[in-house]
């Protein structure tokens, strides 16, 4: 193992798996997974609603494409500038949101930064002679670089935005999909991409009472400035919360960024806190003005792949993005062990580097935070990868202002009232409430992350089709839906990958690819076959590893299904076992087209 992962060197592991078992069962509370269904109740309609965009009302269109793409962030925008490169004249694409970006229209919220660096989570900064500002970029340099990627691929003429797609129909008469919305668009597509993202539906706790509040009140992704005060662009100052009490439900990745200027900018803040997160090191800065002097033909690729390299213990020279995921999370998810020790071993040695990482996330509690019964709360007692790691540098300083009441509430918030929060029967008024409770994960069935739809042949929906687990070529087709793609993601037969930009640039070249190959050969449509189908899928199913212990003694987090990881289906796993083989499933798919015969496609032809 290597010398620069800190290691346990507590006396007592096992009070410390002691502990961590006594933290874990205060939080398996029955009922801590419900939430109220955004989609389905209107009395929560309000908590949709776009903040950023006037709605403008428009006439239906009617629109004949070559390629649809039902989302219009990171995943679409990078598809569809793909396509453009295949020589793809007629894009149509549809969102929901007011305007490109995806997670980054919509979570505008004060402090909302990437905390994977930037030079691997911007895409295409070669082709768009991008250097991004700082090591990791604030959302609005993120949201606007997105933009500028629309404006250079001529995206903006086939964009339908404030649009909510109902239904995609396949059609064999014509072999042409329909994509009809709720604003009586009719789209005729050759081709079809889902790219909605994996962590695009707002979570609102079932929390009895949330319609009695008298205040205000909003989820960290619609962010009210009217509220608030301050601006996406400004520096963080929410002058309008001068004298105000507020309230936050949660303290994970956006409460964290989002806690700091809060607490500068109200009289008083009460974080309300179910599990504490681990918060490393972030330690932003300018760019290094090194990477932009040094930039040459394939330098993010480069960067992409060494990060890559790092988190799949695979040979790399050095360590050049050299921050908390390489350092601790990367020794974890591939630990750097001799596999042909006894399992006692391995599983000591692993424990052993787990616990230091952990115990160097306590300490730092200890070392910022002053206030003793605050640093206790706030230290994170389960194994590192049981939870999203955080890394920031405000948060914990911010927590220990004598302002800032912070409230551990295991079992969760009981309930709202009209006048603010009931914590373990202690009440709690709020003039503002802000609901950091996150998105619906990676596990969230395709047909509810797609909000609508899609019918295939045979009348087949693919929510349907994938109900008891998915079934797919490559993680990107399915049978039964021809001249239909899906961006790959987590939980979906592809690859996972740290930074999800390093799947996104890989899956839309494939699927770009591939398109271009199909409509330089005159096909008219492609299925995929049923041998390949069920091949591919006991390819995933014979490569899954058992994570089950592991995940059975982890905290409550959407990692391990709220506590109950027998709800997890082998049938969705990633190529190689995992969290995948990257590098492998990037050369499975580059032989595939490069051998031209789309092996596992059957094909019709004009
Ligand atoms: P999270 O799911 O990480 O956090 C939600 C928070 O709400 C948790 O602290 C959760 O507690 C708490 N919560 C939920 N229900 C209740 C309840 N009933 N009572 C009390 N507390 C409750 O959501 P985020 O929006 O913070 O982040 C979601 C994901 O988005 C991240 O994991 C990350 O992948 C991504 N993200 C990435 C960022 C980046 O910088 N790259 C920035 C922001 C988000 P508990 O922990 O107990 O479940």
């Amino acid at each position: 193992m290597t010398d620069s992962i800190p290691r346990y060197s507590g006396d007592d592991p096992e009070a410390l798996e002691a502990k961590y078992a006594a933290e874990r069962a205060r939080r398996m509370v029955a009922g801590r997974g419900e939430i109220h269904d955004l989609a389905g109740d209107e009395r929560f309609a309000r908590y949709r609603a776009d903040p950023w965009t006037a709605f403008q009302d428009r006439e239906p269109v009617t629109r004949e494409v070559d390629v649809a793409i039902v989302g219009a962030g990171m995943g679409g925008l990078v598809v569809a500038a793909r396509l453009r490169e295949q020589g793809v004249d007629r894009i149509a694409m549809v969102d929901e949101a007011g305007g490109f970006g995806g997670t980054w229209y919509w979570n505008r919220y004060p402090g909302v930064m990437c905390d994977i660096e930037s030079t691997i989570y911007l895409p295409m900064l070669e082709e768009m002679d991008y250097v991004p500002k700082h090591r990791y970029a604030f959302g609005e340099e993120i949201r606007t670089y997105f933009e500028s990627i629309a404006e250079k691929y001529d995206l903006h003429p086939g964009a339908l935005f404030h649009t909510r797609v109902e239904r995609t129909e396949w059609r064999d008469d014509d072999a042409h999909w329909r994509v009809t919305t709720d604003r009586g668009d009719t789209i005729r597509a050759r081709f079809v991409i889902l790219a909605v993202g994996f962590l695009n539906r707002m979570k609102l706790p079932a929390l009895p009472g949330m319609e009695d509040f008298r205040g205000p009140s909003f989820h960290t992704a619609r962010w009210d400035y009217e509220i608030t005060g301050g601006s996406p662009a400004s520096s963080g100052h929410l002058e309008r919360l001068e004298g105000k009490r507020v309230g936050i439900i949660g303290t994970g990745a956006s409460a964290v960024q989002c806690v700091p200027p809060l607490a500068k900018s109200c009289e008083q803040l009460f974080v309300f806190q179910r599990t504490p997160s681990a918060i490393g090191v972030r330690d932003n800065r300018p760019t290094d003005p090194g990477i932009a002097s040094s930039r040459h033909p394939g330098w993010q690729a480069e960067r992409m792949d060494n990060f890559a390299s790092i988190m799949l213990a695979l040979p790399a020279t050095e360590d050049v993005i050299d921050d908390g995921w390489t350092r601790n999370y990367a020794p974890l998810l591939t630990p750097r062990v001799d596999f042909s020790l006894p399992l006692e071993e391995i599983a000591r040695q692993i424990d052993a580097v787990d616990h230091g990482v952990m115990d160097a996330h306590r300490e730092r509690v200890d070392e910022i935070v002053r206030d003793p019964a605050k640093a206790e709360i706030l230290k994170p007692y389960y194994r590192y990868l049981c939870k999203r790691p955080l890394f920031h540098d405000e948060y914990l300083p911010a927590i220990d202002r004598p302002n800032v009441t912070l409230v551990d509430c295991p079992a969760g918030v009981e309930r709202i009232t009209e006048t603010g929060l009931v914590v373990n029967g202690d009440a709690y008024d709020v003039d503002v409430l802000v609901y950091a409770t996150g998105f619906e994960g990676e596990a969230t069935p395709i047909d509810r992350k797609l909000g609508h739809p899609v019918v295939g042949r045979r009348d087949t929906e693919l929510g349907e089709k994938w109900r008891d687990g998915v079934r797919s070529l490559h993680g990107v087709v399915s049978r039964g839906f021809p001249n239909l793609f899906l961006m790959p993601a987590p939980y979906q037969q592809a690859v996972v990958t740290v930074t999800h930009t390093h799947i996104t640039v890989e899956g839309a070249a494939h699927i770009a690819e591939t398109i271009g190959a199909l409509a330089a050969r005159s096909v008219r449509s492609f299925e995929v076959s049923e041998s390949a189908e069920n091949a591919w899928v006991e390819q995933i199913v014979a490569a899954r590893v058992d994570g089950m212990p592991f995940l059975a003694s982890c905290t409550p987090s959407r990692f391990n299904f709220e506590g109950d990881p027998a709800q997890s289906n082998p049938m969705n796993g990633s190529f190689g076992g995992s969290a995948g083989d990257l590098f492998g499933y990037r050369a499975l798919l580059a032989a595939w087209r490069e051998k031209g015969d789309f092996e596992g496609f059957e094909l019709e032809f004009d």
